[in-house]
């Protein structure tokens, strides 16, 4: 596996130069941490710093993090001693200025505009992950990645608003789904462990997972979510004579 040379500190001339004018795409598991770090709501969150666009060919939303309105369009996170949410920058953020192509790392700016390019600390790919916290994305973003990575989805454009709002909600608005999940009929139609409903209630990493399992179970499995055996029976036609 190659490696690359690469370190990151406010010795560089280029420190923070990278946080401006940008585009960050968030990833569900970002907006949890951000929100949280931050001390808002995830409606508050997605409403004061960040835009939706629509991923093509799925149609469904993509969350980006909205640059500043001043003339550089800084991130509205960054300060000359660096960011104020580093223990819980966004994905994007953590794999700067790499980028994996054919399993390989690739610096995506120049080293004239980044300057750790070429400093003596070394490192394997799975060093870079591993040290920049990214392990952790991949077990908790399993199940969406696994959803917006289908077949269906490259192939076919979801039109629903309805649908494409229950996306929104369950993978990017967990305060939302929270309401839904415990204010509607969803736990009287879907079987799920009382273990699982107890942790859902404190723990939002896992109820961002379960938001996950039931985008899964709506799109492309609809074996991800267990349906009550009498809802099952209820939507059964009845029995001819
Ligand atoms: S979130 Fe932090 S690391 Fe990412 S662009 Fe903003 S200031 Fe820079
Ligand atoms: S340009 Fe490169 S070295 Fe400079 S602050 Fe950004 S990531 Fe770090």
């Amino acid at each position: 596996m190659r490696t690359f040379r690469f370190s990151c500190h406010r010795g560089l001339a280029c420190f923070t130069a990278c946080c401006r004018d940008t585009s960050i795409f968030l990833t569900p598991y970002d907006v949890l941490r951000m929100k949280r770090r931050l001390g808002l709501s995830s409606g508050e969150f997605l409403a004061r710093y960040t835009r939706l666009l629509v991923a093509r060919p799925s149609g469904l939303p993509v969350v980006v993090l909205r640059m500043g309105d001043d003339p550089e369009k800084r991130c509205p996170f960054v300060t000359p001693e660096g960011c104020r949410i580093y223990e819980d920058r966004p994905w994007a953020c953590r794999m700067a200025p790499v980028e994996v192509r054919d399993d390989e790392p690739v610096f995506i700016l120049e080293p004239s505009l980044c300057h750790g390019q070429g400093e003596v600390r070394e490192w394997t790919l799975d060093e870079w992950t591993r040290d920049q916290g990214l392990d952790l994305y991949d077990t908790v973003e399993e199940t969406f990645r696994e959803v917006t990575s289908h077949p269906r989805l490259q192939a076919e454009e979801i039109t629903d608003p309805a649908v494409r709002d229950m996306f929104l909600m369950a993978c990017y608005d967990v305060d939302r789904f929270r309401r839904f999940v415990f204010e509607s009929r969803f736990l009287k139609i879907f079987d799920l462990p009382d273990e699982l409903v107890a942790r859902i209630r404190e723990d939002e990493t896992a109820l961002l997972e379960l938001g996950f399992r039931w985008v899964k179970f709506g799109l492309i499995d609809p074996g991800a979510l267990k349906v009550r055996d009498e809802v099952l029976a209820a939507r059964r036609p009845p029995p001819r004579e």
